[in-house]
């Protein structure tokens, strides 16, 4: 039988992980936002070093109660473009749907943060059934993302029912699912959740949430493994984190794992505006001097793109770095890996 996960601020305190002082405060930030420490995860920390980038992400931290002003509970602005409860619609070929408020793992920096936990907000099943008719109307929807919280933490069953229906929608091409389950809990990965998965008239893809090389255990690795024999395509996301992955180091080793797992890097995400999140923030400088290394240093299947998503229901867009600059004459100076510019086209060198 599995070891349940650690929920409480008393059960991570027992299990060594935060210091008897912090009880007070910490069950404060519980009250909050929802702790989930599952035991897979808990049993990577490395309890030798100071600030372990597996403990920082499922351990609360007193750091959660400080909200700085620029932080906001709908940080990329979901509210704005949900025409149907759990619905999101902010580009024309593709919807997000919340199904579940429940994740394996609460990780400390979650954009949806406010939204999630065990009493979250999920979707009842006439708010999935409005949301399949919205679908079913708008044939100009090709990709329906299910995320949450954690699709495929609901039951094989609810995922196969729900995956039914939209194989009935014939305009829905591809079925992507955002989760972390692979990494937080790669037991829960079965057989049975394979089955559903499979055989599917929609082609399903699955973004897994991973940020450090670690979380890509042996047991991780075999799950995605199972994933990818049943002709399931990976993806993969990553949060850019002060302290766990602001390092060249880090997100080389991360991402060369990752191919390795025949998981390809989509995307890095800077972080965002959450509240209770500062002490994980870098600035966009950061995140763009990281990525200029990265590029020549590692194949290109192991480099994301860096994406912001826009305060205020904007949208994503990549942040950079930016290789290209216009020169006084009017033509383009693109920057090579070493920093060095060019002409382009090339100067033609005087003949005379
Ligand atoms: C992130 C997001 C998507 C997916 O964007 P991709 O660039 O296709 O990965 C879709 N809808 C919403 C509302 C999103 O926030
Ligand atoms: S698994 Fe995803 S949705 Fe759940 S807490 Fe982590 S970042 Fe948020």
């Amino acid at each position: 039988m599995q070891k349940a996960a650690a929920t409480t601020a008393a059960a991570l305190i027992s299990e060594g992980l935060a210091s008897p002082a912090d009880e007070g405060p910490l069950t404060q930030v519980a009250e909050r936002y929802a702790i989930a420490a599952p035991r897979h995860m808990i049993e990577l920390i490395d309890r030798n070093v100071e600030r372990d980038p597996i403990a920082m992400q499922i351990v609360p931290s007193t750091a959660e109660l400080v909200t700085t002003p620029d932080e906001r509970p709908d940080p990329i602005g979901d509210h704005t473009y949900s025409p149907v409860k759990g619905l999101v619609h902010r580009y024309p070929d593709r919807v997000l749907l919340k199904v579940h408020s429940a994740c394996a793992v609460y990780c400390r920096f979650c954009f949806r943060r406010e939204m999630l936990g065990p009493g979250g907000d999920s979707m009842a099943e006439d708010d999935i059934a409005a949301a399949l008719t919205y679908i079913r109307e708008r044939p100009e929807i090709w990709e329906v993302i299910l995320t949450g919280g954690d699709p495929l933490v609901l039951s094989p069953k609810r995922i196969s029912s729900l995956l039914d229906s939209l194989d009935t929608i014939e305009h829905v091409n591809v079925v992507r699912f955002h989760t972390r389950l692979a990494v937080a809990a790669p037991e829960r990965i079965t057989d049975e959740l394979i089955r559903v998965l499979s055989d599917r008239r929609a082609t399903i893809y699955i973004a897994v949430h991973s940020n450090h090389v670690r979380e890509l255990s042996d047991d991780a690795i075999a799950a995605c493994d199972r994933l990818t024999r049943a002709n399931i395509p990976l993806v993969g996301q990553t949060v850019l984190l002060r302290g766990v992955n602001d390092t060249i180091e880090s997100l080389e080793a991360l991402f060369r794992a990752m191919v390795r797992a025949r998981i390809t890097p989509y995307y890095l995400h800077h972080p965002d505006l959450a509240p209770g999140t500062s002490h994980f923030r870098v600035s966009i400088e950061t995140g763009q001097t990281l990525m200029k290394e990265l590029r020549g240093r590692v194949s290109g299947l192991a480099l994301p793109t860096y994406m912001l998503d826009i305060p205020g229901g904007h949208g994503k867009v990549p942040v950079g770095p930016n290789y290209v600059a216009k020169s006084p004459d009017g033509s383009a100076l693109v920057e090579d890996v070493n920093g060095r510019s060019h002409a382009y086209p090339p100067h033609i060198t005087d003949p005379s």
